[in-house]
């Protein structure tokens, strides 16, 4: 029997994407590759000037490393959305490099994998380690393009295709892992319902990290009587995390909603999706 997976409500998420992005009418140039674009690119991940200035800003708890696998697309990526919603606190690399840029210390440093040594982000709470995390590494990829970053690699005919010094930083990291969810991607087109959209599990990585301290500091304030943690009190104004989680999800809703909207509207449009006959949520 398999496993009960949560649902989650992406309709209900207080996220109005629509009010700002629907204001946004035709394509402009990127200003750096000339590519027509609406909203931003995804390839030079520029936001195009008139929306720039009214999207929410977020800087997230700790900061955001994606590392994207070569093969993979750009336009496929969901995780870029992350870097356009808190554009301070996210950064992205492609694997490999030629030299390793992911200049962050394994020790402090969380990445999102699941499988042995994983923990959630209360097992960590409740062990006293979670404050000491400042850095999470999300891998944007396939499986089997994740587990190729992170396993050891012996064949030295694929040298080339890996740096080591990066998956050395990778393969020291604490591990975790998030409570499967069922995915609201248009797009998953293998494994099964529970592989998230990289976003989803960004989101989700955060929202279960935030109640997870939440639950720390409340601990602090009885203990101590002082709700800053060492963290936020050497932390720099600009640095400290501000908005809402919430925003990380504010282009996936928006673009879940043009796709319901889209099929719902015209019912001659079938849905083509590997097991998601019900992705459209038919009222
Ligand atoms: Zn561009």
């Amino acid at each position: 029997m398999g496993k009960q997976i949560e649902e989650y409500e992406l309709p209900t998420f207080e996220v109005e994407p629509e009010v700002i992005l629907d204001s946004i009418a035709g394509r402009q140039k990127c200003k750096k590759c000339s590519k027509k674009i609406r909203f931003f690119c995804y390839n030079c991940v520029l936001v195009v000037d008139e929306l720039a200035s009214q999207l929410p800003e977020l800087h997230l708890p700790i900061k955001l490393h994606v590392i994207k696998h070569r093969g993979e697309n750009n336009g496929k990526s969901t995780a870029v959305y992350a870097k356009i919603m808190a554009p301070s606190t996210v950064a992205m690399y492609t694997y490999p490099e030629k030299e390793n840029t992911l200049n962050i210390d394994p020790e402090t440093s969380l990445l999102l994998y699941p499988g042995e040594g994983a923990k959630t982000m209360e097992e960590l709470a409740d062990e006293g380690q979670l404050q000491k995390y400042r850095d999470l590494v999300v891998i944007d990829g396939t499986w089997p393009q994740a587990n190729g970053i992170i396993s050891n690699e012996s064949r030295p005919e694929h040298a080339s295709k890996h740096n080591m010094e990066t998956k050395r930083i990778l393969q020291n990291m604490q591990r975790v892992t998030i409570t499967p969810r069922k995915t609201k991607f248009w797009r998953y087109q293998s494994l099964d319902s529970s592989y998230m959209a990289t976003i989803e599990a960004i989101y989700f990585c955060y929202y279960e990290y935030s109640n997870a301290m939440q639950k720390c500091n409340m601990a602090n304030v009885v203990d101590t009587g002082c709700r800053n943690t060492e963290k936020n009190c050497e932390e720099k104004s600009e640095d400290r995390p501000s908005g809402d989680i919430k925003d990380l999800l504010y282009f996936y809703k928006y673009y879940y909603n043009v796709i319901q909207n889209r099929y719902k509207s015209d019912k001659s449009l079938v849905f083509h999706s590997f097991q998601a006959k019900d992705y459209i949520k038919y009222d």
